[in-house]
């Protein structure tokens, strides 16, 4: 089995090429390596080979996590890419950097409100439902504008863009069509004048269709951590 650091360099080498094909400078990818599932000396490997953003889909376990590598902070970037209930909102505000899966108001507001003075605003996307999600969360494409409007007012977060969680599927011009379909609801928010900078999309299987669409941040886990069980 190759250690976490070979296979991370390969994914860099994926994001480059991806990168160099679309005519895309590869600083403006951000790779995002997915921890779910492993072990804190696992991120800890991961750092150490030169991995700064961390994602994690679970509140409980990102929290022991952070504890057990808060001596690596702050060169540690976290964030939630998982669904995130309101009762776990004011644990999420005081301990991670960003929020990728926002698709109610209501969620936004307790973060916003809980965030605890003297952080950054909380950085934070929209998760949107482009395909019948997987997942079967993020906000439907017509809801979207008033909640992007709405979460962009709010004083403690800061709105980057938009995120994705397509249904699986082979084939590169089958995975490219969702996310263009994202990319076209981030550039008509765009033109309605919201700074957003983020498209959160592309995982092991698909971030080279993701990059090519516009990915400014692609979420992998299995590619670099391995299975998971
Ligand atoms: C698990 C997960 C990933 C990483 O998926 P891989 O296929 O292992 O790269 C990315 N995004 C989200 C939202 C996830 O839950």
């Amino acid at each position: 089995m190759a250690s976490i650091a070979v296979k991370l360099q390969q994914v860099r080498e994926r994001i480059a090429l991806a990168c160099a094909a679309a005519q895309r400078p590869v600083q403006s990818v951000t790779l995002l390596a997915v921890s779910k599932t492993f072990a804190a000396d696992a991120v800890r490997e991961a750092h150490a080979a030169g991995q700064r953003a961390f994602g994690e889909n679970y509140v409980q376990e990102a929290l022991a996590k952070i504890e057990a590598l808060a001596d690596l902070h702050p060169g540690l970037e976290w964030h939630l890419i998982g669904p995130l209930q309101s009762n776990k909102t004011r644990e999420v505000a005081a301990a991670f950097d960003w929020v990728h899966g926002i698709d109610r108001l209501k969620v936004a507001e307790r973060l916003s409100a809980q965030r605890p003075a003297g952080l950054a605003p909380l950085q934070v996307c929209l998760q949107v439902n482009v395909s019948g999600e997987a997942s079967k969360s993020g906000v439907a494409p017509a809801a979207l504008p008033a909640l992007a409007r709405a979460v962009a007012a709010l004083p403690n977060l800061r709105l980057r863009g938009l995120m994705a969680i397509p249904e699986p599927v082979a084939g590169f011009a089958a995975q490219r069509a969702p996310h263009r379909v994202l990319r076209g609801l981030f550039e008509a928010l765009r033109a309605q004048g919201l700074a957003l900078d983020t498209l959160s999309i592309g995982m092991s299987a698909d971030l080279e269709a993701a990059i090519t669409e516009g990915a400014t941040i692609v979420r992998i886990g299995t590619a670099i951590f391995g299975g998971r069980a």
